[in-house]
């Protein structure tokens, strides 16, 4: 807990807080910005949007600072380097002093126009709200398959039901966000993490746009490693199936040779094949290892955990400028004040 902000040096937040965590978006950012800003302005209520850079290597944070400079209502965490995408959302959260909190792709695949939508589920009294596609434009075949394949995984196999077709376009109520925020692990599978801390919680159907601009830093490999995440973190299922098909090899074994046996005490004993030797050693070679394999992505993540490290550390952080909202009842005679920022 030690790397959260000190939260007696920051004053009352706005109503809204959209988080963005940012990786090589320059391109996109101005177009994102301009978007999001005309959608939070409708809701008529404080808002801030805290930008997390993630050690981007093109122009973000130059790009970052310059819509600063503009909207005082834009926060700019820039971490130390890239730490990913779950980490630098979980860093803009700890951030976030909004009373509701909005987690947002900064490349426009969330249209910041669901947002309103998301605002009157919470409203509506849910403490998270969120966003689920209807379909998936400009994705592969192969995403989608493999994408619902890993949904039915874990719904099957995992004690947390995740929602299927949703990513972590969310919004979540303060007492949601303190919640996750007490989630330190550093193994975060974020959609677990969200489902896990439970609350009242709605769906609210949207369109998956394509990327607006520069290309997904995901590709198979790590979207592979992302399931081992979520599977990991949130099962021990892999653990049992190895009990399970050690056990399922003893038992095949023991009929085997019970078999061989029999027919050695019945037919003499001729010198059986050097092929069926070869299959069974092989065999559970394969599973000895398979095994092992998995006791140690279980192993490598207690290591991780235990050394207890800080999740991030941040280069610079710069707050928004909070809004103070215009006096409904100003005293007689002097003209109503626009709203203003405190500087
Ligand atoms: N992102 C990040 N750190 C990373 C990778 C991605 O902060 O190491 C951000 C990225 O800027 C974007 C969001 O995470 O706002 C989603 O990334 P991307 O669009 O590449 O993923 P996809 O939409 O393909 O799942
Ligand atoms: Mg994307």
């Amino acid at each position: 807990m030690q790397e959260r902000r000190n939260e007696a040096a920051i004053p009352a937040g706005p109503t809204f807080s959209v988080v963005v965590p940012v990786f090589n978006e320059g391109e996109g950012l101005l177009e994102f910005h301009a978007r999001l800003a005309r959608v939070m302005r409708g809701l008529g209520a404080p808002w801030e949007v805290v930008y997390v850079n993630d050690g981007s290597r093109d122009a973000s944070l130059t790009v970052l600072e310059g819509l600063r400079a503009e909207d005082p209502a834009c926060a700019i965490v820039n971490l130390s380097r890239n730490f990913g995408k779950e980490i630098a959302m979980t860093a803009g959260l700890d951030h976030a002093r909004g009373a509701a909190v909005v987690v947002i792709d900064a490349d426009l695949q969330d249209p910041p126009e669901v947002i309103p939508e998301l605002v009157a589920g919470w409203r509506g009294g849910f403490d998270v709200v969120y966003a689920q596609r209807r379909q998936r434009a400009g994705e592969s075949w192969l995403k989608r398959t493999t994408a619902d394949l890993f949904y039915r995984l874990m719904q099957s196999v995992g004690r947390v039901k995740l929602p299927r077709d949703t990513g972590d376009f969310r919004l979540m109520s303060r007492r949601a966000v303190d919640a996750l925020m007490q989630l330190r692990e550093h193994h975060r599978f974020m959609k677990g993490l969200f489902a896990w801390v439970g609350f009242p919680t709605l769906a609210v159907a949207y369109d998956r746009a394509p990327r607006f601009a520069g290309r997904t830093s995901f590709n198979y490999w790590k979207l592979w490693n992302l399931a081992i995440e979520g599977i990991t973190s949130f099962t021990t299922m892999p653990l049992k199936l190895a009990s399970y098909l050690g056990l399922l090899t003893a038992a095949v074994a023991l009929v085997y040779g019970g078999n061989i046996v029999v027919r050695a005490l019945l037919f003499g004993n001729p010198v059986p094949g050097y092929p069926s030797l070869m299959t069974v050693i092989l065999f559970l070679g394969g599973a000895q290892l398979v095994t092992l394999g998995v006791m140690g992505e279980y192993l490598g993540r207690i290591f991780n955990e235990t050394k207890g490290r800080p999740l991030y550390f941040v280069e610079r952080f710069t707050p928004s400028r909070p809004m103070v909202p215009p006096d409904p009842f100003p005293p007689p005679g002097e003209p109503v004040a626009s709203p203003a920022r405190v500087p």
